[in-house]
């Protein structure tokens, strides 16, 4: 499978192997249990190229394609998920939206630092009333002389250790016209708050939780894209984050695959070997056929997304698809595991927690599900009028 990958892409994999099972398989049992990611391994991660690695070359990054990417992730996720997780959120969505909606100015002040890893970033849209609901959200900026105040909180924001925020927000223009749009928020300005850590079932290793904003100043230069329309005009980059976080449920199946074959190999049961128990063999013949058929349908995608042909709901196939599969993966070979699976010093059950929470991060599988039959029977792969918010003066 994936015989057509370049030699580049191959050799990205094997080095992403390589750091995976060095680096990052030696922590992530404790990463789940301490629910922390090590300063050190991040470090290290950026010091490797990752944080760059979807960032065009003139903004310091190596400038990889969403297949280099998803090759990356996926290897990262057998050994940690959640850490490949918190990596998809700072190398694809958050760099992407600048790329996209930024002017010169705004590139060259966010994507080399965040190429490195010297400024983390968050992307924060989701609110208590529905997190695609966006017509729903109250979160919103309104002029304030040249800039704007924005107030509200938002909930779930990944990687909530940020430095710099891209928050997705009702706003209002100058001339009272009302939207939805893109602003840049810093940990450090007045008014911005994080809340403690939340614990969480899995995708543990990052903060994810609320931040809310009292009367934040917003500079024009803090405004991403049009004021009106920033907060739905960068779809390529959800797009592209889609596959990427894919990639990491991947990942997450294939390392518990790895692992529970492993254990059955070497497992013996009423005085034979485990894997001649006919249904144990059946269950990881059909997870091994069920992971190949998700990487070949994401890896397809991510070939059509860089070359331009990808349709425009395969992102959301490939997130309710692979994303439900690979939990359902996870789930059933935990059963071979007994009572040991459940004990965390064995270092299983977190695949499945974690592959619960890309589940529902990213949008839950129902609501892409509605993405794609509005697709088939309106043509229009959206839950988002834009028309519903963007809305003249009064
Ligand atoms: C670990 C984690 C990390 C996250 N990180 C971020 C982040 O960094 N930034 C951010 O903004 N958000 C983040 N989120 C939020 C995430 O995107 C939302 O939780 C997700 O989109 C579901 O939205 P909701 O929680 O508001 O559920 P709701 O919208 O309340 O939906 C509840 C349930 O209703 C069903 N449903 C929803 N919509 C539809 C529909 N259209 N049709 C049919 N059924 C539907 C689904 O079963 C869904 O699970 C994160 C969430 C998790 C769990």
């Amino acid at each position: 499978m994936l015989d057509w990958l370049s030699d580049d892409q191959r050799a990205l994999r094997d080095m992403a192997e390589t750091f995976a099972r060095k680096e990052v398989e030696p922590l992530a049992n404790q990463i789940d249990i301490d629910e922390h990611t090590p300063d050190s391994l991040v470090t290290k991660a950026a010091e490797l190229g990752l944080y760059g690695l979807y960032t065009p070359v003139e903004y310091g990054g190596s400038g990889a394609d969403i297949v280099s990417v998803c090759l990356v992730c996926e290897e990262l996720a057998k050994a940690s998920p959640a850490f490949a997780g918190m990596l998809t959120v700072q190398i694809v969505l958050c760099p992407k939206t600048v790329e996209l909606l930024g002017s010169e100015e705004q590139k060259q002040r966010i994507l080399p630092k965040a190429a490195t890893g010297e400024m983390l970033m968050a992307y924060s849209q989701s609110e208590p009333s529905g997190a695609a609901n966006v017509a729903s959200h109250l979160t919103r900026a309104v002029p304030d002389g040249n800039g704007w105040r924005l107030d509200g909180s938002k909930l779930f924001c990944t990687q909530g250790t940020a430095q710099t925020y891209l928050v997705m927000c009702k706003t209002r223009a100058h001339d009272g016209r009302e939207g939805y749009g893109c602003l840049i928020v810093e940990r450090s300005d007045e008014g911005f708050s994080v809340a403690p850590y939340e614990h969480k079932l899995g995708w543990r290793g990052t903060n994810t939780g609320p931040i809310a904003f009292d009367n934040v100043r917003i500079d024009p230069e803090d405004v991403l894209g049009d004021i009106l329309t920033g907060g739905f005009s960068h779809r390529a980059a959800n797009h592209a984050n889609l596959l990427a976080h894919v990639s990491t449920s991947l990942g997450c199946a294939q390392g518990m695959f790895d692992k529970t074959l492993a254990y059955v190999k070497e497992r013996r049961l009423y005085g034979r070997d485990m894997a001649e128990l006919q249904p144990v063999s059946y269950w990881l013949a059909e997870a091994h056929a069920k992971i190949a058929a998700c990487r070949a349908l994401l890896y397809e995608t991510a070939r059509n997304f860089d070359d331009g042909t990808m349709d425009a709901a395969a992102g959301n196939v490939c997130k309710a698809y692979i994303g439900d599969t690979c939990f359902e993966v996870c789930a059933k070979l935990l059963q071979l595991w007994g009572g040991s699976g459940i004990m965390d010093s064995t270092g299983v059950n977190r695949y499945m927690r974690d592959a619960k929470a890309k589940n529902i991060a990213e949008g839950a599988s129902e609501m892409h599900y509605a993405i794609i039959a509005n697709q088939l029977f309106t043509g229009v792969a959206s839950l988002v009028r834009p028309s519903a918010i963007v809305k003249d003066a009064a």
